[in-house]
Parts: structure tokens; sequence; C-alpha cells
């Protein structure tokens, strides 16, 4: 049988439609197909490779972990250099606040762990969160995803969860005492690249302020320079009470975080011990990948180059036809098309010469450009040169 054959045949997969494209490998802003045929990457595995693919520091890292050891114990027994190092590298360049991490797998995970340490630490129970917001497929963050097309097939979900509008100040009053927290992007990814208005971030964190309320935000997708900031928050003016990491954290590799202060961390060491456990949170691997990615992040600026390299991709992209609408942070572009059918024909442009492109959850007829950070200004031409092909072919 086939790869082809076996995907189909022998693998779970989440949608009828996969992008069905068999990779070879992958190089800075390049993924080769098993055929040799190059694309580029405007996608990044959805903020992930924010430095690229096998960037060499994380190769390197990788390595060299590999030669002394990989899992050892259950998360938080052992002192392990990986995990310390990077928890200092990280806090280092956080605000005073946010002096703990404590590490998983993934960015449903870290949602978890958000989710648990708000409502042990207020010993309340509401939830809220924003429409249109995605924060993970495990139950608990599937209860405060924003949107019914993905949760009304698996009720029971967490009860005691309000939604509120992002940009709506008026349902900002829903948070009382009884909330535990509020979970919010600061800007919503799969809502199609939606920014925060009229400090509607510093409005929620007064309402969080004024109520007890703790304020978790979900920089899953837009953390590690993104935004043109090193963390998405840092562009508005808020610090949150628990951030939650993944995703473009481990230069390609799988690892999480939950990062809060070390007082409000330390509420799942005590009755219960245990409060939060995992395997493989923390991976040595992953934490020496991690690491070499923050570093190749801060030593190249990264954050402080996305939104010239954004602004870029915007100019070009508002003369192109069948352009709507372009939202534009950092690196970071929602590119909204006249009709779902025209992005459909699109999107099989772009594959066809060399794009890998996808939509958003929750805007289908926007398309994002999110390509590793370290893309070269003559790639971005490249890339615009390919981009112009194909809306010249719709
Ligand atoms: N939050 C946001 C904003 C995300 O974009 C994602 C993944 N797309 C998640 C949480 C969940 O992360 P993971 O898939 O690693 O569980």
């Amino acid at each position: 049988m086939t790869n082809r054959e076996i995907f189909y045949r022998n693998m779970g997969l989440p949608s009828t439609s996969p992008m069905g494209i068999e990779m070879e490998k992958a190089d800075g802003i390049y993924i080769y197909d098993s055929e040799g045929k190059e694309f580029i990457d405007l996608v990044s595995g959805v903020s992930v490779s924010n430095i690229g693919h096998r960037h060499p520091k994380v190769i390197e890292a990788i390595h060299k972990q590999l030669e002394k050891y990989m899992h050892l114990m259950v998360y938080g027994e052992f002192i392990q250099s990986p995990q310390v190092q990077l928890a200092k590298n990280l806090t280092d360049h956080l605000p005073e606040n946010l002096d703990a991490v404590y590490f998983v797998n993934s960015g449903s995970e870290a949602i978890e762990g958000a989710l648990k340490l708000a409502k042990r630490f207020t010993n309340r129970s509401e939830i809220i969160a924003f429409k249109n917001a995605y924060h993970g497929g495990t139950h608990g963050a599937l209860s405060i995803l924003g949107n019914e097309s993905l949760k009304f097939a698996f009720r029971p979900l967490l009860p005691d969860i309000r939604f509120l509008g992002f940009n709506n100040e008026e349902d900002l009053e829903q948070i009382t005492e009884k909330t535990a927290c509020v979970v919010a992007e600061a800007v919503q990814a799969e809502a199609g690249i939606l920014l925060p208005q009229n400090d509607f971030l510093k409005k929620l964190r007064k309402k969080c302020d004024e109520t007890g309320t703790l304020l978790i935000v979900d920089d899953i997708q837009m953390g590690f320079g993104r935004t043109g900031k090193l963390f998405s928050f840092q562009n508005f003016g808020i610090v949150p009470d628990i951030l939650a990491l993944a995703k473009g954290m481990g230069g390609g590799m799988p690892i999480g975080a939950f990062v809060a202060t070390k007082k409000l961390m330390d509420s799942l060491t005590f009755q219960p011990e245990l409060g939060h456990v995992t395997t493989f949170g923390g991976h040595p691997v992953s934490c020496a990948a991690a690491n070499a990615n923050l570093n190749v992040i801060l030593e190249n600026e990264l954050s402080e180059k996305a939104n010239d390299k954004g602004n870029i991709f915007k100019e070009e992209m508002e003369n192109q036809k069948g352009v709507t609408e372009v939202r534009q942070i950092g690196l970071m572009l929602g590119i909204d098309l006249e009709s779902e059918k025209m992005m459909d024909k699109l999107l099989n442009l772009f594959t066809r010469n060399g794009l890998i492109a996808d939509r958003f959850l929750f805007r289908s007829q926007a398309f994002r450009i999110a390509p590793p950070l370290t893309i070269t200004n003559e790639e971005i031409e490249k890339t615009i040169g390919i981009l112009e092909k194909c809306f010249g072919e719709l």
C-alpha cells in the first residue's frame, strides 16, 4: 500500500478534505513534497515554525540534549537543566508577576491547566470566554470554544460558562464576583485576525480587577514574536494573571506552558498535592529546543521585524482582485475575499503554484499569511510574485 492509501485507510483524520500532500522535507520557509515540488509555507504549521523549519540552532540543541537524556520521570520531580533554563529564560522576558512556569505538551493542555488553576485559586466555578475563540480540542478547552459548530455533538461539557462578544464593552458587565476567570486571546486568531478595538483589553483587565476575576490570555497562536512583540498582550498595555503558551514555543517540537505568579501557581501544589500532573510535560528535548527557539527570536530581533514584513504583504494584498479587507498585526494577516467560493478557487491555485495557505476555522472566506518570521525580504518578494500570479488566475 502507498503512504497515501494508508493515510486515508489507517489514520484517524479530523477532516473530510485534508490537504493530502505527501511531504518529504522542510527547510526555512520551504516544504518539499515527495515529488520534489517546492512550497513556500504561509501557515507555519499554524504559527508553530516561527523561526522556520529545522532551524540549525534548534537542531544543535536537540542533538546536545539527546546525548544526555530524554524522558526521566514525570514532570516536577527531578531538577532537569533544560526545563529550569527555559523557565528562567521565559520569566526573564515576561512581566514580573508571570514568574512561575508549568510545562505541558500542547496548547489544549496549557488551557486545561490554566482553567484548573483559576478555579482552584478563586474557589469560583464560572468561566467566561469569547465568541469565535478557539482554545483546543480537549473537553475543558472545547467547553470554552466560542462556536457551536465544533462542540454541539460532545455535550454535556463543563457547566457555568458564558460567552461574550469580542470588543463588546456592554458584555463586560457579565463579569462578576462569581467569575473565576475570563479566557481571552489578545488577538482573535481563528476568527480571522480580529484585533481589539478602543482599549477593549484594558477595559476587560479593569473589570477583572474589580471583580477579583483572573484574566487568562491564550497566546498559543499569537505568541513568540508573531504580533511584533514577544507576547501578543504586550501590544495592548495589559498583563494577564495566567498566560497560556504552546505552538511557536518549541521551534517545531511539542511543548506548552501556563505561566502565573508563584503564589497563584502554588495552589496546584497544596490541598490537594498533585493538583495538576503530567508525564511528558516539559520533555527535556522539547525544552532544549524551546530554549534555542527563544534565543533565536531574541537574538535576531524577529519580533521587532515582524511588523515591517507584515506591512509589505498588507500593501500588496489590499490591491488584489476580490480582496475586501486585510487585517494585520506583525507577520499575521487575515485576508477577506468576496466569497467562500472564491476562497476555494484561490486555495487550489495556491497549492498548484507552490504556496501552503489555509483559511480560518471561523471565517471561511478568509485566508492567513503567517510565514516563518525568519522570511527574508527576497523571499517576501518571491512569495508576493506567486501570490500575484494566483490572484491573476482567479
Ligand atoms: N488556543 C489557540 C488560540 C489555538 O490556535 C490553538 C490551536 N490551534 C489551541 C489553543 C490549541 O492548541 P493545541 O492544538 O496545541 O492543543
